[in-house]
């Protein structure tokens, strides 16, 4: 493991939602988080984290069916897609997608493994591990923007 890895372990969802709640504090415009992990994992309660960490306080829909769901903040535009279901990129309608990662919105992915061919390469990397109940979370930074928020991350 490098020094640009930090591992976490988050003994229940409140956990999950309070490292989410840090992770707002260090994202800024044009960010792409890829979440990684199983059914379960605990990948969307760490996107409402984010969500509430940036004061939004409605609900936050797993967009399972949907691909992606938009939140319109006031600090700036977060995109939440999940590919679980996705096989073809005709789905996507062109015009939301390019938007999505035009460099001035955050996007939070979850099984980015099943979109490789079309996501742009991810800052932070997040993977999420069931263990003794809870969950290891094990962070890294995949380049230079996301090493300098990874830094940032507030304890
Ligand atoms: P995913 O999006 O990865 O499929 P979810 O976010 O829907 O997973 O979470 C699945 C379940 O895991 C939820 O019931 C949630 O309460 C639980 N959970 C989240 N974080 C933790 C944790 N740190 N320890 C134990 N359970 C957790
Ligand atoms: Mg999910």
């Amino acid at each position: 493991m490098n020094d640009q890895t930090v591992q976490i372990f988050l003994a229940d969802e409140s956990a999950t939602l309070e490292l989410g709640r840090r992770i707002a504090q260090i994202v800024e415009p044009g960010l792409l988080i890829a979440l990684h992990g199983d059914l379960g994992a605990g990948k969307t309660t760490l996107a409402r984290g984010v969500l509430r960490g940036l004061g939004y306080d409605g609900r936050v829909k797993s967009p399972t069916y949907t691909l992606v769901e938009l939140y319109e903040l006031s600090r700036l535009h977060l995109y939440h897609f999940d590919f679980y279901r996705f096989n073809d990129p005709r789905e996507l309608g062109d015009a939301g997608f390019r938007e999505a990662f035009n460099g001035n919105a955050v996007c939070i992915v979850e099984w980015p493994e099943r979109a490789v061919d079309i996501l742009p390469a991810p800052d932070l990397d997040i993977r999420l591990i069931e263990e003794r109940g809870g969950r290891k979370v094990l962070l890294a930074a995949t380049t230079e923007k996301g090493k300098h928020c990874l830094a940032r991350l507030p304890s």
